[in-house]
């Protein structure tokens, strides 16, 4: 079993993130934003694999990518299509359906689900592909608390945050793994088999296996041998205020969350800059892994107003809260700032957008 994440884009420009679990059984993949250019790293196959893609909110630098998306799973029915986001996400990805000409629509089918996420609450539409997305089929309201949604290896949380508009930070976390003890299982004198398969799957519905001639019950097995062990977890964050109530939330929410992947939009020097547009400076988001009892914290979404140099005195100061922060190392950010260099290939540019 592994969890993997990959960072898509480049640094100050639209980001996006690929996370793969592998629970041994099958790998699922789960892709949180799409800006633009996101995917264009990626090979079909890869993007044709995605099983979720959760948006965390709907600004244009993180759904600009989407129509790459739709370009090439638009009539996928191998799997389900299924995105989630905030409130009017089905509204807005509906625009974006119908920003095409379909007039061979009635010979496809695929069906596509997309989730508003409300605190406690999902709301879920469904579009066909054979309808050309015209009818916004309501698939109802169900509960929600905790978990969003549960895959194979997976579940992911969400939680609403404030950037003048919901934002949701999720929650990847893989399902507990389950091994054999080995020198519990010599000492009990059995030999590995198809067997413990069986042991590993809770969901099975034998009470008894036969090893070697002898009846065994699966439970006594499983306690005596079953050795459960939590799973990794990550955090994806980007674009919300991060004032004192919320990084008490949600310092409390990501407890026990190994990586955490949080917006770098703002040096600490241009807090109240970062406060007017709801955001964070890198200052915040290491005092949130700090507080959290984070492993490492990834800083990713870098605003354009700065250079490559100022990006690297935003992971210093990062640093002196959370040691353990670092760019995507793909990014290569360290090297190029020391030859002097904009990673863009240029000067950075002063802007004033905000997200
Ligand atoms: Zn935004
Ligand atoms: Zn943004």
């Amino acid at each position: 079993m592994s969890i993997t994440f990959h960072i898509l884009g480049t640094a100050g420009r639209d980001n996006a993130l690929l996370v793969q679990v592998d629970s041994g059984q099958a790998v699922e993949r789960l892709l949180f934003d799409c800006g633009e250019g996101c995917l264009s790293g990626l090979a079909l196959s890869d993007i044709l694999a995605i099983d979720h893609l959760f948006f965390s909110h709907l600004h244009m630098d993180h759904v600009a990518g989407f129509d790459s998306f739709f370009r090439c799973n638009f009539n996928r029915h191998t799997k389900p299509n299924r995105n989630w986001g905030p409130p009017e996400t089905a509204d807005i990805l509906q625009h974006r359906f119908q920003g095409f000409l379909w007039n061979l629509h009635e010979v496809m089918s695929a069906t596509w689900f997309i989730s508003d996420i409300y605190p406690g609450q999902v709301r879920t539409t469904r579009f066909e592909l054979r309808e050309a997305f015209a009818v916004a089929h309501d698939e109802g309201v169900r509960l929600c608390e905790g978990s969003l949604v549960e895959g194979g290896g997976f579940i992911v949380e969400a939680v609403t945050m404030e950037h003048r508009t919901p934002t949701l930070a999720y929650v990847i976390r893989e399902k507990p793994r389950r091994n054999i003890d080995t020198s519990r299982l010599a000492s009990l004198g059995l030999r590995p088999g198809p067997w413990v398969k069986l042991l590993k799957e809770l969901s099975g519905t034998s009470d008894c296996v036969v090893i070697d001639g002898v009846t065994h019950s699966i439970d006594q097995l499983r306690k005596a041998l079953l050795v459960e062990t939590r799973g990794e977890s990550l955090a994806y964050l980007t674009d919300f205020l991060l004032d004192e109530p919320a990084l008490e939330r949600l310092s409390h929410t990501l407890k026990g969350c190994g990586t955490i992947i949080c917006e770098g939009q703002y040096r600490h020097a241009d807090l109240a800059l970062a406060m007017k547009h709801f955001h964070m400076t890198t200052v915040l988001s290491a005092t949130l892994a700090q507080r959290a009892g984070a492993r490492e914290l990834v800083l990713f979404h870098l605003s354009d107003r700065y250079q490559a140099e100022d990006w690297m005195e935003m992971l210093r100061e990062a640093r002196q809260v959370f040691p353990n922060t670092h760019y995507p190392s793909h990014w290569a950010l360290d090297a190029k700032a020391e030859a002097g260099a904009s990673p863009n290939g240029g000067p950075g540019r002063p802007s004033d957008k905000s997200y």
